[in-house]
């Protein structure tokens, strides 16, 4: 079903300080995993019920994941570079990003609230991350504001120079915002906000990963009740 269809509004939610994400569009049903498992009978309906609920929550417990897999959501998304280069490793989904060969970098970098800047504390694996002072938090913003204007000034500065934007781009941090489009199914979706939408990922995905959860929700409110009866985990 369409959103249209379905009488779901795309729509965009809005992300760090230039971000986003936006479901460009979804062919996505409750619906369409009952009747993914139901055609082993050789049975289709045309409406849920009590009952499909119920298979929906039998699958997912069971990790019968194939029924999952027939729908799609478009999501266009902006994030800073390094969050773009943790979303990528999730390889089950369809990705196309905006190029710095063709087209000339943003300058748009991320830069963090207050709030947001923090400190890590204990060993790897089972950090904890705790404020900073104001007056910490505050030199890290001016910091990388520094930073990030002396390297687009002289990505301009090469780019006027001649030199192709191939190259030029290698004085960008990986704070500037990027765009790409990603084209996932409800069971790699789920893998991707089981771990990204958790405590132990970065704080900037995991807000990424909290909007996906809430458009996914919207699409099928069944099948993510399920999912999150299941302890948050993907069949
Ligand atoms: C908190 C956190 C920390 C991380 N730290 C690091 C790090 O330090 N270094 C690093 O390199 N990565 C790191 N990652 C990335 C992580 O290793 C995964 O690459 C990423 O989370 C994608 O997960 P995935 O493979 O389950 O997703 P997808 O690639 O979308 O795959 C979905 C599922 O499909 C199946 N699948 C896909 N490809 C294969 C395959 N080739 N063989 C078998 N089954 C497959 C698996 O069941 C998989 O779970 C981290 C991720 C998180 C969440």
């Amino acid at each position: 079903m369409s959103a249209v269809e379905q009488g779901i509004a795309p729509r965009t939610i809005e992300v760090l300080d230039h971000g986003f994400v936006r479901l460009d569009d979804a062919m996505a049903s409750d619906l369409s995993v009952v009747n993914a498992a139901r055609v082993s009978f050789a049975r289709r309906k045309e409406e849920m019920d009590d009952s499909d609920a119920g298979l929906i929550r039998f699958l997912m417990r069971e990790r019968h994941g194939t029924p999952f897999e027939h729908n799609a959501f478009r999501f266009h998304v902006r994030t800073p570079l390094f969050v773009a280069r943790e979303w990528f490793r999730h390889r089950i989904g369809s990705y196309n990003e905006f190029s710095m060969r063709y087209a000339k970098a943003t300058d748009e970098f991320y830069v963090p609230a207050l709030e947001d800047v923090r400190t890590q504390v204990g060993k790897p694996g089972s950090y904890s991350f705790e404020p900073v002072s104001d007056e910490v938090a505050q030199a890290t913003r001016e910091e990388l504001a520094a930073v990030y204007a002396a390297a687009y000034a002289a990505y301009e500065r090469l780019v006027e120079a001649g030199v192709a934007r191939e190259l030029a781009r290698a004085v960008m941090p990986v704070g500037a915002y990027t765009e790409f489009y990603w084209t996932v199914n409800a069971r790699a979706l789920m893998n991707f906000v089981s771990l990204r939408a958790a405590e132990t990922a970065q704080r900037e995905i995991r807000h990424y990963a909290d909007a996906v959860e809430l458009l996914f929700a919207e699409w099928m409110p069944v099948t993510y009740e399920a999912f999150v009866v299941a302890g948050r985990v993907g069949p």
